[in-house]
């Protein structure tokens, strides 16, 4: 009777242990870090020592087709997606480190492989842009021999769509907030990941998702009671802004 509630006890303790949210650091891990700064090589590299489940990054593509790593859709006054990349290759971050492109961020994912590159492409201009970014984005982690490592993430549907069409084994979440995991089910996505005032306006997702089969993400916490909401809310992932802060709650 004893050894079976010790197993008892050691199954229950591991379905708690399990049901714990994984940490994703939002852009890197960046803030209070010297050196790093938001999207950067450095930013990934400080997440990789992290041991965390990944790092979430931004993509963009150039007019004549290089991937990006950066957040806004302009940079130093110059929208990328727009441009060759000729006109932005010497931009230079905060850091100091040159703009990166995605397949030098990739090089440094493949250094660790143990932490996920949350991969997020950018909603551009016309579908053919996307669908074009979305082939380019494909290629490159397949090349890169990264696929295994990589998951994606975006507010655009049709880019959501499109890679589950070049790459049906990836794992996308949509970000939009605004569409309920049952439809984004029947569109063949299969994960949210939702502003917590997207989840808090619909809590019911979170279960409603995961009885789906669906991965819950909830993005970008920065305070304890907001992770502490959530974590007891039982999303699968929280987007960190606060990496340090929520590998301490999950203690
Ligand atoms: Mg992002």
């Amino acid at each position: 009777m004893k050894i079976i509630s010790i197993i008892a006890t050691l199954f229950l303790s591991l379905s708690i242990l399990s049901a714990q949210p994984k940490v994703i650091a939002h852009r890197g891990h960046y803030i209070n870090v010297e050196g790093s700064t938001e999207n950067s090589i450095t930013s990934l590299r400080k997440a990789q020592e992290l041991n965390i489940y990944g790092a979430e990054f931004d993509v963009w593509m150039t007019l004549d087709g290089v991937l990006i790593v950066n957040h806004d859709d302009v940079i130093q006054g110059i929208m990328i997606q727009d441009v060759p990349y000729e006109k932005i290759k010497d931009l230079r971050l905060e850091n100091g480190e040159i703009l990166p492109t995605l397949e030098a961020y990739l090089q440094q994912g493949k250094q660790d492989r143990t932490t996920r590159l949350i991969l997020e492409l950018k909603p551009h201009s016309t579908k053919e842009r996307e669908d074009r970014a979305v082939a380019a984005v494909v290629k490159m982690v397949e090349e890169m021999g990264v696929k295994d490592q990589t998951e994606y993430i975006s507010f655009s549907l049709n880019i959501c769509k499109e890679l589950r069409a070049r790459s049906p084994q990836a794992h996308v979440a949509y970000l939009g907030g605004d569409i309920a995991p049952n439809a984004l089910k029947a569109m063949n996505i299969p994960g949210i990941s939702y502003s917590i005032g997207a989840l808090r306006n619909n809590m019911h997702w979170i279960k409603e998702a995961q009885d789906l089969g669906m991965t819950v993400n909830v993005w970008t916490l920065y305070t304890e009671v907001d992770m502490r909401e959530m974590i007891d809310a039982g999303v699968d992932f929280i987007t960190s802004g606060n990496s340090l802060l929520t590998i301490e709650l999950l203690k």
